[in-house]
């Protein structure tokens, strides 16, 4: 990857329209601000353990909890996720932070990308132009160079990892199933903002996830879906156009011809 210098010009659009990762205790803390937070959801088939040299795969296998779809292993990686249209409600009026003391690893760390598999392309980036015209390093390679933003990012990554499996009972107390195949999309599931609150603040001692039911695959490809139900997996076709307080976010238009 080539060297990448940057600067923040603090022009506001990374606090408009977004969608924002967040830890645990964020995710929290942005409720408590009556801020809303989705769980996006996506199932991996996992019949066999990666071999340890593929990296990707075992990233993926950090961030995930063992589960099944039907007769099908599957990981399931859970994110917690500040929604808003417009702007960022701490957004201020002169385009500052309200929480910038406290604010999301997420937000100390953009442009910088937390998934280590992503190369950071300004193109895919709202910051503009003169952004990157400083001198200030950001990347040297694939080497992040601000100790500050490789900080964020690591710790931002472990607690990622150590939350996966908390996610699992989350997800059982708050009755959530269901999952976007993994490249393909995402379930979007939105639960009422008290009872994530509740759940994320106390609730996931004692869940029962012995007698939770198996997850489901969800997808707007009924291709995909002949091929999960053929391997045994529990499989919906959906579509993107899906609404109400689970719904779906596929990366390609509805095909629901095989
Ligand atoms: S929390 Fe602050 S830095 Fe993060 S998106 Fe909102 S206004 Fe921007
Ligand atoms: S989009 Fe980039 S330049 Fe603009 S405020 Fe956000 S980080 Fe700074």
């Amino acid at each position: 990857m080539p060297n990448l210098n940057f600067s923040c010009v603090s022009c506001g659009k990374c606090c408009h329209d977004l969608r924002l990762p967040l830890t645990w205790h964020e995710a929290t803390d942005w409720l408590a601000r009556k801020g809303t937070v989705e769980l996006l959801c996506e199932a991996l088939p996992w019949l066999e353990e990666p071999d340890p040299s593929n990296l990707q795969a075992q990233h993926k296998r950090r961030r995930s909890f063992p589960t099944m779809s039907g007769n099908l292993p599957v990981r399931v990686i859970v994110v917690l996720t500040a929604v808003y249209t417009g702007a960022c409600p701490n957004l201020d009026a002169d385009f500052r932070c309200s929480i910038y003391e406290i604010r999301p690893h997420v937000c100390r760390i953009y442009p910088a990308e937390i998934n280590p598999f992503i190369a950071l392309s300004p193109a895919n980036k709202l910051c503009p132009p003169e952004a990157w015209a400083s001198q200030v390093p950001l990347m040297r390679g694939d080497t992040i160079a601000d100790d500050e933003i490789r900080l964020h990012v690591a710790q931002s990554r472990r607690d990622d990892e150590r939350e996966a499996v908390s996610k699992q009972a989350l997800c059982a107390l708050l009755g959530i199933g269901s999952a976007g195949l993994g490249g393909e999309g995402f379930a979007v599931h939105a639960p009422p903002a008290d009872q994530l609150l509740e759940a994320l603040r106390v609730g996931i001692q004692d869940v029962d996830l012995e007698n939770f039911p198996s997850w489901t695959i969800l997808s707007n490809q009924a291709s995909t879906i002949k091929a999960l139900t053929s391997a045994g997996a529990g499989a919906h076709l959906t579509s993107n156009t899906s609404s109400g307080l689970s719904r779906y976010i596929g990366f390609r238009a509805d095909a629901s011809d095989v």
